[in-house]
């Protein structure tokens, strides 16, 4: 998964489904201070609706599949565990191991992510205080 889809599989999902195309570019901008055109974002949506992580009935809001909600649930949750790890390893700041997270999140495989859960007792909570979910299975892109 390209991180730009990460980025807008989250977006939407934190949108609770009322997630619209010029949303999403400001969502970016915010977290990114790029603007990304609008042409691209709907090429990656496309993507998404493809793999059928998105329902979009053109003109509406963006709204997650089942598949995708569980996908953007897991990535979360990895992004988490990374963080506690960056956290208690390396001692960055709650707020630098969180946003650090982010940025490698997509690399790492699902088997390494639980070895990190494994590692602090299945935490529930990140350094920060966000909820880190439970994966009793995992839905990461190559095992769907
Ligand atoms: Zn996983
Ligand atoms: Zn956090």
């Amino acid at each position: 998964m390209l991180d730009i889809d990460y980025q807008i599989l989250k977006i939407i999902y934190r949108t609770n489904g009322n997630a619209r195309l010029k949303h999403i570019q400001d969502e970016i901008k915010t977290v990114k201070g790029i603007k990304i055109p609008l042409s691209t974002i709907n090429s990656c949506i496309e993507r998404l609706e493809k793999k059928k992580y998105v329902d979009w009935i053109r003109y509406s809001p963006l709204k997650l599949t089942e598949r995708g909600t569980d996908l953007a649930k897991e990535l979360i949750r990895h992004a988490r565990l990374l963080e506690l790890l960056l956290y208690n390893e390396l001692e960055l700041s709650a707020e630098e191991a969180h946003t650090e997270s982010e940025k490698f999140n997509l690399l790492f495989s699902c088997e390494t992510i639980n070895r990190i859960c494994e590692k602090y007792s299945h935490p529930e909570e990140c350094p920060c205080g966000e909820e880190i979910s439970n994966s009793s299975d995992c839905f990461c892109e190559k095992k769907v």
